[in-house]
């Protein structure tokens, strides 16, 4: 798919704060995040929605957002909780047609903040945040 936004970061044509990536799954920085260190965990085989998603891939990006998930709460992002989400389908304010898993780190109290971010989505140091995440999940292994 060579207009799918996603897929060109699979194939290294558009640049992208990546995480972690292994055979199957790529994670990188949302660029509009709702709060510090949101992560988008994507299959690097382009399927649009979970109808045409294979399970078994599902089931990875699934771990990898376990992984990730842990670094957020290892790291200095500090995160006490995380969301993971899955929007399929314009109905569900999926705006992206490449499957991706939301990674969202989350913190005690934080309703207002996080209501605050889904609203202004304001984007912050992405490089560093990616650094913070890269190296606790380096460390996990
Ligand atoms: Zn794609």
């Amino acid at each position: 798919m060579t207009d799918c936004v996603f897929c060109g970061i699979v194939s290294g044509v558009s640049p992208a704060h990546v995480v972690y990536s292994d055979d199957d799954v790529i994670a990188f920085l949302d660029l509009s995040p709702i709060t510090r260190g949101h992560t988008l965990v994507v299959p690097r085989k382009h399927s649009s929605g979970l109808a045409d998603l294979d399970p078994e891939i599902g089931g990875k990006m699934f771990g990898a957002g376990q992984r990730i998930a842990g670094a957020m709460r290892s790291s200095a992002i500090g995160a006490d909780g995380v969301n993971l989400a899955m929007n399929d389908g314009r109905a569900a304010s999926q705006t992206v047609f490449h499957s991706h898993l939301h990674v969202v780190p989350r913190h005690a109290g934080d309703k207002l903040t996080f209501a605050k971010g889904f609203l202004t989505r304001r984007a912050g140091d992405l490089e560093s945040t990616a650094a913070v995440l890269r190296s606790a999940l380096e460390s996990q292994s």
